[in-house]
């Protein structure tokens, strides 16, 4: 039995690799989970024989389209929209949208695929989907995000709906770029539909919390996996990767709890502070200004800048919390963190570790917080958005909070419980896997062919 679950493992990722011939982040993606899950497949074979994985890693629907837009001085640009909508077997689909150069739709792919499992571990109805576009926001002024925003929209709201796919942000989307989509959605369906976009501003249907969600809840499971394991964040050393609102609120929640947050970096360079990082000011050239993380080093004393994104991973740490983007730490970078002692691992940014580096952090007994679980508190959050939008009414910042500390807590249990269950006692990146996975599974099975 087990012979023939590898062998339908293997064929379903080479029958997947010729028909999404080129996307390797999605192959990453899907790899990493399908190997997680054959104990599951030998336990039930029903999953097998009624074609699960086959139909689990074929988008429901991908939608490609064209993005025409108008720079400042009045040239017509034209970039690439995508959205996948992956799978809606437990809840209409909902996931960000990523502006970034890097975009392709093998890269939305394996976004979309991933959101599956971690929109499933929230507890809450949210089916799987993502979307974005090869746009790049850097340097481009209010104006101009505006028309290319109003321009994604006018495609996008045909597709999309509070009750048929729910996007929200992502790297190079925040509130901003929400607020201009939802604009534009507003004006072309003639009705004020709260519930069709998540992470809006305050004044206009966006639930407090969300912006702080991701790096919070990252905080609150790793706080819970490092409880299970006897010990807790006061006085660890942490860096932190990445510089947007994951690594932002994480490093803030980190510092709350006693971590002692020594680094951060954005894709130019890092920023070391043996005082501690001041998350103030780090909000304030970031977030607010807009600026490049070397300014830190002239409003804080003693910090020092070195160019260079990956060297952040050879300063010694208790806790790494790759907060970026994904592949941030590849077997390189984990062979140097394991020997410099790093206790956890916490994954803010999606895919941000190899399968290799994963893989050498289990075998090393490293604790691994994996992205699909330690990152859900976002997507988590924006289905509360989505509950207040319904009952048109909102929540307090405490009442939200605190909703989210217990989702948090539930995911880590959940992960927990399914590893050991399954055989790998210890490793929430298989048991995150594996609880993500079973209730999509069962509901695909409800659901007929
Ligand atoms: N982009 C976030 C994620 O990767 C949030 C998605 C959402 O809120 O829908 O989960």
């Amino acid at each position: 039995m087990e012979n023939n679950v590898k062998n339908i493992t293997n064929k379903i990722i080479s029958d997947l690799k010729i028909r999404n011939n080129g996307d390797k982040e999605f192959h990453q993606a899907v790899e990493e989970v399908l190997y997680s899950l054959e104990p599951v497949l030998v336990k039930h074979p029903e999953y097998i024989e009624q074609s699960i994985i086959e139909r689990l890693v074929e988008p429901e629907r991908q939608i490609i389209f064209r993005v025409p837009w108008i720079d400042d001085k009045g040239n017509v640009n034209v970039n690439r929209g995508f959205r996948v909508q992956f799978n809606s077997a437990i809840g209409p689909y909902k996931g960000g949208l990523r502006f970034h150069p890097s975009v392709n739709i093998g890269i939305i792919k394996f976004l979309g695929f991933e959101q599956i499992f971690k929109n499933s571990l929230t507890g809450l109805p949210i089916g799987g989907g993502k979307g974005g576009s090869d746009f790049d926001p850097k340097g481009k002024s209010d104006r101009e995000i505006m028309n290319f925003c109003q321009s994604f929209m006018t495609e996008l709201s045909k597709h999309i709906g509070m009750d048929i796919d729910v996007p929200a942000g992502d790297i190079g989307v925040g509130s901003r770029e929400i607020g201009y989509m939802f604009g534009q959605y507003k004006r072309i369906k003639n009705a004020n539909e709260p519930g069709v976009l998540t992470g809006k501003g305050l004044t206009y249907g966006g639930s407090l919390a969300r912006t702080e969600a991701t790096g919070f809840g990252l905080i609150y499971f790793i706080n819970e996996m490092l409880a299970y394991h006897g010990m807790d964040l006061k006085g660890k050393r942490t860096i932190v990767s990445g510089a947007g609102n994951v690594a932002i609120y994480a490093a803030q929640k980190a510092k709350e709890l006693g971590a002692n947050v020594v680094a951060m970096c954005d894709s130019n360079g890092y920023v070391l502070d043996e005082d501690g990082i001041d998350i103030d000011i780090m909000t304030q050239i970031k977030v607010v200004e807009r600026k490049r993380i070397v300014e830190y080093v002239n409003r804080k004393q003693n910090a020092k800048y070195f160019e260079g994104q990956k060297g952040i991973w050879t300063i010694k740490c208790d806790i790494a919390l790759p907060c970026a983007t994904q592949n941030d730490i590849d077997i390189e970078q984990a062979k140097i963190l394991v020997e410099n002692g790093v206790i956890a691992i916490g994954e803010g940014a999606n895919m941000p570790c190899t399968n290799e580096a994963l893989n050498y952090f289990i075998e090393n007994k490293i604790l691994v917080a994996p992205a699909k679980a330690a990152n859900a508190g976002g997507v988590a959050t924006s289905a509360l958005e989505m509950s207040q939008n319904s009952m048109r009414l909102s929540w307090t910042f405490e009442e939200v909070d605190e909703k989210l500390n217990k989702i948090m807590k539930n995911i880590f249990n959940m992960s927990k419980e399914a590893a050991k269950e399954y055989g790998h006692e210890g490793n929430y990146v298989v048991g995150a896997n594996i609880a993500g996975f079973l209730k999509v599974a069962d509901a695909m099975i409800s659901q007929g062919i």
